[in-house]
């Protein structure tokens, strides 16, 4: 069984994204909440600042903490290592989006982040918290994997596109959208991204690309030191890094 994990190149990356938009239009996310985001800060101080991006989708942790304080089994992890939300389980308490250290995970019954409100602007005449103009195909829709038009009073984040992959020949190493027969089972937000920065595959497998890149290019963690072990990884080299950790204020 694969272990499925994306690896993000921070030298590669331009900060475009197109991942954003490309997940949005495939998982029918509302206009600012995106469940892959770049996210954009400065570092160093004047005249030396720079702007940076960093992007940042669900990390599926092999230990996700959101999976440990779910307390309706709501949250779950699949055989091949991808943590999922079964909305009809979910009772939106919300206490996984305050143990993810990651901050990936929405609510859409919230205020609205942009303006207008697209949920009045499209308004859903059925459970959907709205009715998104370019809707996934209903075929799609899988309310156990969290997959579809997010329902009301749920939490949602990023499946890895699991409609996609769980669909993807058994044994395949790597997700490689360069490859014809593969695409359509890559995430969408791999598939999309212009420099090639992206790259999905199987990290129990020491054959895949994926583990390879990881071992060759020293593929480090997003807050490792917390135990939450993601199961997506960044490269840096000298172009890029993850951004450091913020500060504890010390008290006067
Ligand atoms: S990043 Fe957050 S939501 Fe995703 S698996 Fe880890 S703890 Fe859970
Ligand atoms: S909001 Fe849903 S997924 Fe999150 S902890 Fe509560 S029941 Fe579980």
């Amino acid at each position: 069984m694969a272990k499925w994990g994306m690896v993000i190149d921070l030298e590669k990356c331009v900060g475009c994204q197109a991942c954003t938009v490309a997940c949005g239009m495939e998982n029918n996310r509302l206009p600012g909440e995106n469940w892959q985001d770049v996210i954009f800060f400065s570092e160093g101080t004047y005249p030396s600042a720079q702007l940076k991006w960093f992007p940042r989708p669900c990390q599926h942790c092999e230990n996700p903490s959101c999976m440990a304080v779910c307390p309706t089994h709501a949250t779950y992890k699949t055989e091949d290592g991808v943590v999922l939300v079964d909305w009809d389980k979910c009772i939106g308490c919300k206490y996984c989006m305050v143990a993810c250290p990651y901050g990936v995970r929405f609510y859409t019954d919230e205020k609205p982040l942009v303006a207008p409100d697209m949920r009045k602007v499209y308004a859903s005449k059925d459970d959907h918290s709205w009715n998104p103009p370019w809707k996934m195909p209903d075929a799609r829709e899988d309310w156990k994997h969290g997959v579809g038009i997010q329902p009301h009073d749920v939490v949602s984040k990023c499946t890895f596109c699991y409609h996609r992959i769980s669909k993807a020949p058994p044994g395949t190493p790597d997700l490689d959208p360069q490859d014809p027969k593969l695409r359509e089972f890559t995430p969408a937000c791999v598939v999309t991204c212009a420099p090639g920065a992206r790259f999905f595959g199987d990290l129990s497998n020491p054959e895949s690309n994926v583990s390879r890149i990881i071992g060759d290019k020293r593929g480090v963690r997003l807050l490792d030191q917390l135990g939450n072990k993601p199961q997506v990884y960044y490269v840096t080299g000298d172009g890029g890094a993850v951004p450091s950790s913020r500060a504890i204020n010390k008290k006067v």
